[in-house]
């Protein structure tokens, strides 16, 4: 699994970028299930959530090429998950539960080069 630590929280996670109808890619049946430790969800605007994430995921974010400006993210502090989701009246709520979703399959240790994901 790839992780970047930043002091002790470990980071897991990047999402792709807004769009009108953007495919938001699900994980792998493995990690498809709820978190089963403590979860914080930020649920914030997106210019917000891309603040935040970009924050949070630049070391990982070039590494990993996929998304240099994310919009969701996630990170493990011990046992407690975190998860930054778009959120608001600009963000359809069915992509506020993809990206959910996604990143709590994260949470779950998929990994990020998302292997597996549908
Ligand atoms: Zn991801």
């Amino acid at each position: 699994m790839r992780s970047v630590i930043f002091g002790s929280v470990f980071l897991f996670a990047l999402c792709g970028s807004a769009s009108a109808d953007m495919y938001i890619m699900q994980p792998s049946p493995q990690y498809d299930h709820p978190y089963r430790g403590p979860l914080i969800e930020h649920a914030l605007p997106w210019r917000d959530a891309r603040a935040l994430c970009g924050q949070m995921v630049p070391k990982i974010a070039s590494l990993s090429g996929y998304v240099k400006r994310p919009d969701a993210c996630a990170w493990r502090a011990g046992h407690v998950c975190h998860i930054v989701v778009p959120a608001g009246r600009d963000v359809p709520a069915h992509e506020t539960a993809a990206y959910r979703r996604h990143e709590i399959g994260h949470c779950n240790g998929w990994s990020a080069n998302h292997s597996g994901g549908r």
